[in-house]
């Protein structure tokens, strides 16, 4: 809260925006940031760009430089001082980070390959974006695979697509149709960004070639425009301190250390901070504020600079004790003069105990693994809305004390005692000990495969489990005798199929009418219709008619037509409560609503409750 003093409202107190880059595998989201990252070499000049700890600083002047060739005169008006990119591109993690429930990165890049358009990344990355709110435009990537494309390097998109021959420029509005028409299924319009007179309302689309650079000042003044329109003043202004780990990490002669995003605010050394840890909060005291060396001098291997302030928005490394069980997605707060240190570490915890609602109420559920709290949560989520119980969470490397908590599921429920792992090593003698006991580890760079993997593993236990029990499991149904072919075991007898469906294997019984003693005649053993043998037959199936042979296991007394039971009896297929539950527990998907009534009916005519 003292920090709220320092909003003064001069240029030097201006921060710059966050952007960061997202979208599909391989759709050129490293390359886009190396070209963007990339200084003009033959004048020699280091471009004013700062590599700073996981991000990449540029500031106006830098900006101008690369917008010059489509802003030769320098006309555009810059209210940021800079923009800071995220240099790791990618996943869930870095856009579900948060600072305050709002996102870390301000602004987005989606990065979506011309030649492919919309892809399962894309449409998790455009979820993110409207869960979190965050302005983006669509960086239309690989251009410069369009057929014929002719190359003016770096150039102004525009001027590029007016060089190319009719057929290219056919062929690149053919596809920047196919991408308007699938936004659209999004329920986003999609538009070329210099069509687009309301950045609020539309998309932008700006076609680039990460090899090329094309189209790529086009993208960074979009990105500058779009930043100054949609974001508020008063995101514009340091204020208060918001402050974000990206990165836990050992760094030799300092120990561990946390990189961070430091998105709003003013930190300095000596600083008291709290941050979320994994057995609890950490409150220590910041030892160094680092950022790497310039380019120059990066020969220097290790050596970092020392700043007693740092400003946002930066990426910096901090060094101080006990940091060991930070977490990755962590906020982190500056204890002031003024402030309440419990309430913060509360704060600070509550990001993980939220979390921890996710966890099953019934003791039942798989156990998952994140490597940030952003893509926990994000994790968590998809869980959820797939019904999917959880039964443990935690961040980080998976060690062996957590293949022996989730270990303690192959009990209760061994379908359950499964690890899902997201982006997060695994330990040799954590992976050799789950082998061992039986533990299931899937392990993912991707949630969706992570998740579809898990499926398939479902699905295959399923199958295992029902051929298992398939004599278990008996399926309704009810027969009235049309004929007698064999009066004695083995019976066989012309039927009727009046509900449910006859299979092989099916027990038959019948109700003695005096006594009400349930009489079981044995299994059946053939099924016939038409001199056709089969497996299952229905009322449909059935015809005039089904021939049913029925035998009985050897030790047990042959039954008789005409004095076990006549064709004025019913017959049925002989269900019990074990085998009502085996359906219940294994095949209940496939059992219609007219199957249902008959075991309603059935336990009625037996006597099961
Ligand atoms: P990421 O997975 O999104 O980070 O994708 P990368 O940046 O690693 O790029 C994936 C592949 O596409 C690499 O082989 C790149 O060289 C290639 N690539 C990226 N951008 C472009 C582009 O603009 N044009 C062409 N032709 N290839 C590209």
């Amino acid at each position: 809260k003292h920090q709220a003093a320092l909003a003064a409202r001069s240029k030097d107190d201006l921060r710059s925006p966050i952007c960061c880059i997202m979208g599909h595998v391989d759709t050129g989201k490293t390359k886009l940031l190396d070209k963007i990252r990339q200084t003009n070499v033959q004048e020699g000049e280091a471009g004013g760009i700062t590599q700073q700890i996981g991000a990449t600083y540029f500031p106006e002047d830098t900006l101008r430089q690369k917008i010059a060739p489509i802003d030769p005169e320098g006309k555009q008006d810059f209210n940021i001082p800079g923009l800071l990119v995220i240099d790791t591109p990618g996943h869930e993690s870095f856009t579900n980070l948060r600072t305050r429930g709002s996102s870390l990165c301000n602004i987005a890049i989606l990065v979506v390959d011309i030649m492919h358009g919309l892809e399962q990344q894309t449409l998790e990355s455009i979820r993110l974006l409207r869960d979190k709110k965050t302005p983006f435009i669509v960086a239309l990537n690989k251009i410069d695979r369009l057929y014929g494309w002719q190359s003016t390097p770096d150039g102004a998109f525009r001027k590029s697509l007016a060089n190319q021959n009719r057929a290219t420029q056919n062929e690149f509005q053919d596809r920047v149709d196919k991408t308007i028409v699938a936004f659209a299924e999004q329920g986003l319009n999609a538009v070329l960004y210099y069509d687009n007179k309301n950045f609020a309302k539309n998309v932008s689309l700006v076609p680039t070639s990460a090899h090329t650079g094309e189209g790529i000042p086009d993208m960074l003044q979009l990105l500058i425009n779009l930043t100054q329109e949609r974001m508020s003043e008063k995101l514009m202004y340091l204020s208060e301190l918001e402050c974000t780990v990206l990165e836990v990490k050992v760094i030799e002669g300092l120990g561990t250390t946390i990189d961070v995003i430091l998105s709003n605010g003013v930190m300095y050394e000596g600083d008291k901070i709290v941050l979320c840890g994994l057995n609890g909060p950490i409150v220590t005291q910041v030892r160094a504020l680092l950022t790497p060396q310039p380019l120059k001098e990066m020969r220097v291997k290790g050596s970092y600079v020392h700043h007693k302030m740092v400003k946002a928005a930066l990426g910096v490394k901090i060094s101080a004790p006990d940091l060991e069980k930070a977490i990755s997605g962590s906020r982190l707060m500056v204890v002031g003069p003024d402030d309440d240190e419990e309430e913060m570490m509360e704060e600070v915890m509550s990001d993980l105990t939220g979390l921890l609602h996710s966890i099953d109420k019934s003791g039942k559920g798989v156990s998952v693994q994140a490597s940030t709290l952003g893509s926990l949560e994000a994790l968590l989520e998809f869980l959820k809305q797939s019904k999917i119980p959880v039964n443990g969470i935690n961040i980080g490397p998976v060690y062996k004390r957590d293949v022996m908590r989730c270990a303690t599921m192959l009990e209760k429920s061994p379908d359950l005692a499964v690890m899902l792992c997201f982006d997060v090593e695994i330990d040799k003698d954590a992976e050799a000990l789950a082998k061992e006991m039986g533990v299931k580890i899937f392990s993912a760079r991707i949630i969706y495969h992570l998740f579809d993997n898990f499926i398939a593993h479902q699905k295959q236990v399923l199958e295992t489990k029902q051929k298992e029990s398939a004599d278990a499991a008996v399926w309704p149904c009810r027969l009235k005798v049309l004929a007698v072919f064999a009066k004695r075991s083995p019976l066989i007898l012309g039927c009727e199929i009046t509900a449910g469906d006859l299979r092989m294997g099916t027990p038959i019984g019948v109700k003695n009418k005096e006594t009400g003693e349930i009489v079981n005649l044995g299994r059946v053993t053939s099924l016939e219709v038409n001199h056709k043998r089969l497996d299952v037959v229905t009322a449909k199936t059935a015809g005039a008619g089904v021939a049913v042979r029925i035998e009985c296991a050897v030790h047990e007394t042959p039954k008789m037509y005409g004095r076990h039971f006549t064709d004025q009896d019913e017959l049925f297929s002989l269900v019990s409560r074990k085998s009502i539950d085996t359906l219940k527990d294994l095949f209940w998907d496939g059992v219609s609503i007219e199957q249902k009534k008959t075991i309603k009916y059935l336990k009625g005519v037996i006597g099961i409750h």
